[in-house]
């Protein structure tokens, strides 16, 4: 099923979908990540990057809010928070 819904990073360009979003957006914690690339994998925007523990982010301008990424977590280190603006949102980008 996983495979189904994966797509591989950067192919989504031609959607963006950062002012369209479902009414929440993931959040990465970044502090109990064990790297093992599943929010990655299951993003269907493929708008999930990184490799390292507590290093994956978020290209909210494709995130549409599904909230896999979230659901998926075996740390639960992804949570999904109310949308902000745009600046909040950018700010996000770079909580630890
Ligand atoms: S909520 Fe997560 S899985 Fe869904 S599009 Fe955004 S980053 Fe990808
Ligand atoms: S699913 Fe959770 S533990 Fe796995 S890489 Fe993503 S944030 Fe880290």
């Amino acid at each position: 099923m996983f495979s189904v819904l994966a797509s591989r990073a950067k192919t989504s360009r031609k959607n963006k979908t950062g002012s369209w979003r479902s009414t929440q957006r993931p959040k990465m914690l970044g502090k109990e990540c064990i790297a093992c690339g599943l929010c990655k994998f299951v993003c269907p925007e493929g708008c999930v990057e990184g490799t390292g523990k507590n290093e994956f982010t978020v290209d909210y301008d494709y995130c549409k809010g599904c909230g896999l990424c979230a659901f998926i977590c075996p740390k639960k280190d992804v949570i999904m928070v109310p949308n902000q603006d745009e600046e909040d949102t950018k700010e996000d980008k770079g909580d630890t």
